[in-house]
């Protein structure tokens, strides 16, 4: 099991977010700042939604103030356990505001676990409100620990741990995925690269014959292949390898997705649950569509191809539509038939997956070698988007905005939402803190998407905002 470590200074819940994940609610909590209750190493195994994960509650990390004894004994004891833990959990207390010991605390961590994934967790959260203007200095006031921005919980409560899951889940996938593939003595501190760097999965998918290999073979071409694939991924799930714009790209096989379902056998033989699952192995997916059948066709999506792109967005992935063989309808005769095939596969998509505005289609011919560099830059681009992550303190400014902005319907919406921060990248999901026990009508949430999509530069992506009601 991976190995996460509860650390904090004294008194801010270190105890009582552990009992809280370990769901052991006996166990006992003292609330009184001189007396050391936690003072050995306990361990448990956390249940967090569908997470298992050893879970130790460090004894808080005494200063000199304490006696010396009880100081070297734990600053030891959790040094040790240190070097077992993959993950930790930095805790502070939003109600103290920032303490000199918690300082040292975050010092402690640089210096002797530099190499473990710290989240930062602002404990006793419930009474926050965005409108009193306290949250914002003191998320501003925690992010300057240098851990990023905290994530609010509230362990006595409950409050937050949705949260604190979303955070924790692609750390844990991550791990989960690097030790199956790991080989033997080799360096894993890979865990801190930033997300952005890490290799972009791209599933080139579509049904046979509308020339995905033959893309794929233009873009080997035209980019610098590397050679086998790095740690981290099985070989069989990695079909190639490039790199564009110093990047990593690993091209994923999707099980030759569609092509089963292709010589119009129809739909019924495309396994969802199949395609599901490799599709959860790419960040971003290709969708390649004949140019040359849609100029013919009334329509430019068939029924499977429609399917698996919106798969694609309910799954979270990026999507970038691929229109091929343009080469053909480029002569004289067909230009009008160009101009018609270019307008209306962007249109068509609109209407067909309305949750993502500006998905973006690429025109290419992948015979001819033209716009594979197009499709490079969209991928990325989309990428780029996806891992997006927007600081708390400026998401809540911007939310001030926005409502001034809003015709609510009901107006007493507006104040509702007390508090807005994004739980996790890939794709940006969003919370929202909504006062009261009544969740905001989707209207609200189709204008903070959109809203959102249109301040941030985030079209074509899904984006998802979920709601949390607080008292
Ligand atoms: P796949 O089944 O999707 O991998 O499709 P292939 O790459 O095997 O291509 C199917 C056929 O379409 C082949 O005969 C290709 O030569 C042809 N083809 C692929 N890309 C283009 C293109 O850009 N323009 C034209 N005119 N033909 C293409």
């Amino acid at each position: 099991l991976p190995t996460m470590i509860i650390v904090g200074r004294p008194n801010v819940g270190k105890s009582a977010l552990f009992n809280r994940l370990i769901r052991r609610r006996e166990a006992l909590v003292y609330n009184t700042p001189n007396d050391h209750v936690t003072r050995d190493i306990r361990e448990g195994v956390a249940k967090l939604g569908d997470m298992r994960f050893r879970v130790l509650d460090s004894a808080g990390l005494e200063t000199a103030a304490t006696s010396g004894s009880v100081l070297s004994r734990t600053t030891k004891m959790t040094g040790n356990v240190l070097g077992r833990s993959q993950f930790a959990v930095f805790l502070i207390d939003v109600r103290d505001g920032l303490q000199p010991l918690d300082l040292e605390v975050g010092k402690w961590l640089r210096k002797h676990a530099p190499g473990i994934h710290t989240i930062l967790v602002m404990n006793k959260s419930e009474s926050l409100d965005v409108q009193s203007g306290y949250l914002n200095s003191a998320i501003g006031e925690a992010h300057a620990l240098g851990f990023g921005d905290p994530i609010p919980i509230s362990a006595e409560t409950g409050l937050g741990m949705a949260e604190l899951y979303e955070a924790l889940r692609p750390l844990l996938e991550d791990y989960m995925l690097r030790i199956l593939n790991e080989k033997p003595g080799e360096d894993n501190a890979s865990s801190d690269v930033e997300e952005t760097k890490l290799p972009l999965q791209l599933a080139i998918v579509g049904r046979p014959n509308v020339g995905k290999s033959t893309l794929l073979n233009a873009l080997l071409q035209q980019e610098r292949v590397l050679v086998g694939p790095e740690a981290g991924l099985t070989r069989d799930s990695i079909r190639a390898q490039f790199e564009f714009q110093g990047r990593t790209i690993y091209l994923v096989d999707t099980a030759g997705w569609l092509q089963r379902s292709g010589r119009e056998k129809g739909p019924s033989s495309l396994s969802i649950t199949q395609s599901k699952k490799s599709l959860m192995r790419a960040h971003i997916i290709a969708l390649v569509l004949d140019g040359e059948e849609i100029a013919k066709a009334r329509c430019s999506m068939k029924h499977a191809e429609v399917v698996i792109a919106r798969q694609a967005v309910e799954e979270g992935r990026g999507l970038v539509v691929i229109v091929n063989k343009m080469d053909v309808l480029r002569g004289k005769q067909n230009s009008e038939l160009y101009e018609k095939v270019k307008k209306a596969v962007p249109e068509e998509i609109q209407t067909l997956i309305p949750q993502v505005t500006g998905i973006p289609v690429v025109f290419v011919s992948a015979l001819e070698g033209k716009g594979c560099t197009a499709v490079m830059r969209q991928v990325v681009d989309t990428y780029q988007k996806w891992c997006l992550r927007l600081p708390t303190a400026c998401l809540n400014r911007w939310l001030q905005k926005v409502m001034s902005r809003h015709s609510w319907k009901d107006l007493a919406t507006q104040p509702k939402i007390r508090y807005f921060t994004q739980v996790k990248a890939r794709p940006p999901t969003f919370v929202a803190f909504v006062r009261g026990n009544t969740e905001l009508p989707d209207t609200d949430i189709r204008f903070i998407t959109k809203s959102l999509k249109e301040d941030f530069d985030m079209g074509g992506i899904p984006i998802r905002i979920m709601q949390r009601l607080v008292p």
